[in-house]
């Protein structure tokens, strides 16, 4: 029998062992510190393709699906207003708790001559539009490329079956090429988080006010988290979908357990659908189109986190975000959260956006990796949760009778 120990716990070990290493060996962390590096550049190698392929196929999927007419309009409106609440909410807790505001992270603090920091919200809106895509890409420039695979993706919707049939197929295997590579590379995350978390503290001369700052983020997560999956959604669910929270939330225990011990939307997939069909009653023409595209595209929890975590970086670097830039951040989680691929710590990977469409340095992501891996797999459940929910308002709205 293969005996394999879970990559969270892998990451909790190496996250204790880079701790101890930071605090009696600060010397030698150099030494180390280069599989940090190595793990970031390998997550900056994936970004583009990824967020490429994950977004054109998503939109494609949207856009075909048009045929469904009323359906796919609720469905596409329920995803946004929710996501949209769950931002908010996290904005709310990382504006109240601060967790970055103040503590001395040993963080460069030169990134006054950021671009995007000193442009006008006019000027960013404007930009969002390149020039030359592939100066875009070759740039990271994050809005730019959302804009351009938004648009490509809706009009393969738009031309004849044959091309369109090609360039779903061939982005579709784009992305699932994307996704098996991300996966690969998160499989290092244990040697990352150990080179990364051992800098950290032998950088941060302060250790303790690292790991409060650390808890006071997580906690912010936590509890945005946890109104948006307790409160918010329920109160949807049984007020917009007139469908009973508590017992809904009784037929999908199994895949939200699922969810979150495997932090993969995707890989819960098959059980998601099986619990919402046979104890929720909702039809299958509802939940296989509803539930596969809610996997990869509508993620409250990751949507969230992704606010919470990209204004926990600025301040972290001393940085306050003007009420602009506050949009700008709401604005690109939600394209994040769609662009997150269904898999373990891709929400990661997108924090990137956030922080280039901002114009803060990428070398952020450091920050947040070491505790990445635990969050997932809360936010996880919330994005499998909020889609069950959606299903289950949908199958109501269409008439459907159901078993919850
Ligand atoms: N692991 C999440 C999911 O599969 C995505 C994320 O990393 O936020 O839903």
């Amino acid at each position: 029998m293969k005996l394999k120990f879970p990559l969270h716990f892998q990451i909790l070990l190496a996250l204790v062992a880079g701790i101890l290493f930071g605090i009696f060996f600060p010397h030698h962390v150099i030494y180390i510190s280069w599989m940090g590096d190595v793990f970031i550049r390998a997550l900056k190698m994936i970004i583009i393709p990824l967020v490429l392929s994950s977004i054109i196929t998503g939109v494609t999927s949207i856009g075909n699906a048009e045929n469904l007419g009323r359906l796919g309009l609720k469905t596409f409106a329920y995803y946004t207003v929710t996501s949209l609440l769950a931002i908010l909410t996290g904005l709310f807790f990382v504006n109240v708790l601060k967790p970055g505001v103040g503590a001395d992270l040993g963080l460069v603090k030169e990134v006054n001559n950021l671009q995007m920091l000193n442009d006008s919200f006019g000027q960013i809106l404007i930009k969002i539009i390149p020039t030359n895509i592939f100066q875009a890409f070759a740039e990271n420039s994050m809005l730019s490329v959302i804009f351009f695979a938004i648009l490509f993706g809706f009009f393969i919707t738009r031309v004849k079956d044959k091309s369109k049939k090609i360039l779903t197929e061939f982005f579709e295997g784009l992305f699932d090429v994307m996704m098996k590579l991300t996966f690969f590379i998160i499989g290092f995350a244990p040697f990352g988080v150990f080179g990364i978390v051992a800098r950290q503290v032998s950088e941060s001369g302060n250790i303790i006010e690292l790991a409060k700052s650390m808890s006071i983020y997580m906690l912010a997560v936590m509890l945005a988290l946890g109104v948006h999956g307790i409160i918010t959604l329920p109160l949807i669910t049984r007020y917009i979908g007139k469908v009973n929270p508590l017992k809904h939330f009784k037929s999908v225990t199994t895949p939200l357990l699922t969810a979150w011990s495997t932090s993969s939307s995707s890989a819960t997939l098959p059980l998601t659908m099986q619990a919402v069909e046979e104890n929720g009653g909702v039809s299958n023409k509802i939940s296989s189109f509803t539930l596969p595209l809610g996997a990869t595209v509508n993620m409250n929890g990751t949507a969230l986190y992704e606010c919470i975590a990209a204004i926990f970086i600025a301040q972290a670097y001393g940085i306050d975000l003007s009420f602009g830039q506050q949009v700008i951040v709401v604005f690109t989680a939600l394209l994040a959260s769609v662009g997150a691929a269904g898999i373990p710590m891709a929400g990661l990977v997108m924090i990137t956006v956030i922080l280039s469409a901002v114009g803060l340095p990428l070398e952020g992501v450091g920050l947040i990796l070491s505790v990445d891996r635990i969050l997932d797999m809360f936010r996880t459940a919330i994005n499998v949760w909020g889609d069950t929910c959606g299903a289950v308002i949908i199958a109501k709205s269409e008439g459907e009778k159901l078993k919850v």
